[in-house]
């Protein structure tokens, strides 16, 4: 793989999983590679694809790994949501939400109507008229959600809300194995509607674009640290970010080498400290 030139970035983009922490353990060494960019002027941000929690709380979290960062610098799938339908569709202000309580708090903390569909009137299997006057339904990953649930959804979407997807991730790791992740609430969504949703969060370019567009920085000006060729690294190139890809996640070396197409990275590096070289800081 032939390797460009060195970035220069302004803008770092970690992705969190994978990249700053495993699990509830911090990497080795990815603490100091954020002091490391902020001494050297960087402005650092934090990029996961999940909707459930707050920016507040994700701070507070890499707080507790040794890592100082504000709410400001955290970037959810919901906010990167709220940055793209604020930027590009301001006409949508009643939302219906399928998503869980961190969702609806930064939706309705941004300005929005937005009311649970958990909680929005509507009819049963033979009853009263769905109550359906939503600019738009948003969707993340909903541990609550019920088929009465997904049937309010579905009515309005099919009766002309848009369709929004915080992010579309099938699968959510816990400790204990692989469940549903809102992406399995969008497929459900999308077989009974027919209609399919503006996906924000990676693969996709909106969640990284909605970074880009928040601080005036070109794609080239920024640089994306991620461990998914499935999603960081196409979420990147689609969105003109060069992009490292680190192995402290979920890919080894030898996947590394044999990626392709719009999962080869810009770079490899083992972790923070090769990330350091890469960009020609010292890690003290
Ligand atoms: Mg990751």
């Amino acid at each position: 793989m032939p390797t460009p030139p060195a970035p220069s970035p302004r803008l770092v983009i970690f992705d969190l999983d994978g990249v700053v922490y495993r699990g509830p353990e911090a990497i080795p060494g990815a603490a100091t590679l954020v002091s490391a960019l902020r001494a050297a002027g960087v402005a650092t941000r934090f990029a996961t694809n999940n909707s459930m929690a707050t920016r507040s709380a994700y701070a507070e979290r890499l707080a507790g790994l040794g890592i100082v960062a504000s709410p400001e610098e955290i970037v959810t799938s919901t906010w990167a949501t709220i940055t793209h339908l604020e930027a590009h569709e301001p006409g949508l202000r009643r939302l219906l939400a399928v998503g869980a309580e961190g969702m609806l708090a930064e939706l309705r903390h941004a300005g929005y109507d937005a009311t649970y569909a958990g909680d929005a009137a509507g009819a049963d299997w033979n009853g009263a008229p769905l109550a359906l006057a939503y600019d738009a339904v948003v969707t993340g990953l909903d541990p609550h959600v019920t088929y009465r649930t997904l049937g309010i959804a579905s009515a309005a979407i099919r009766a002309g809300a848009r369709f929004v997807a915080t992010n579309a991730d099938l699968r959510y790791p816990t400790p204990g194995g692989l469940m549903p992740g809102a992406g399995a609430i969008v497929a459900a969504l999308q077989a009974a509607t027919g209609q399919r949703p503006l996906v924000i969060g990676k693969p996709e370019p909106a969640m990284f674009q909605a970074i880009l567009e928040a601080d005036g920085i070109l794609p080239q000006q920024a640089l994306v640290i991620g461990d998914n060729p499935d999603a960081d690294v196409p979420a990147a190139r689609r969105s003109g970010i060069p992009v490292v890809l680190v192995l402290t996640g979920v890919t080894d070396a030898a996947a590394a080498a044999s990626l392709d197409g719009e999962q080869t990275p810009d770079w490899i590096a083992a972790g923070p400290a090769e990330v350091a070289d890469l960009l020609g800081l010292t890690l003290s």
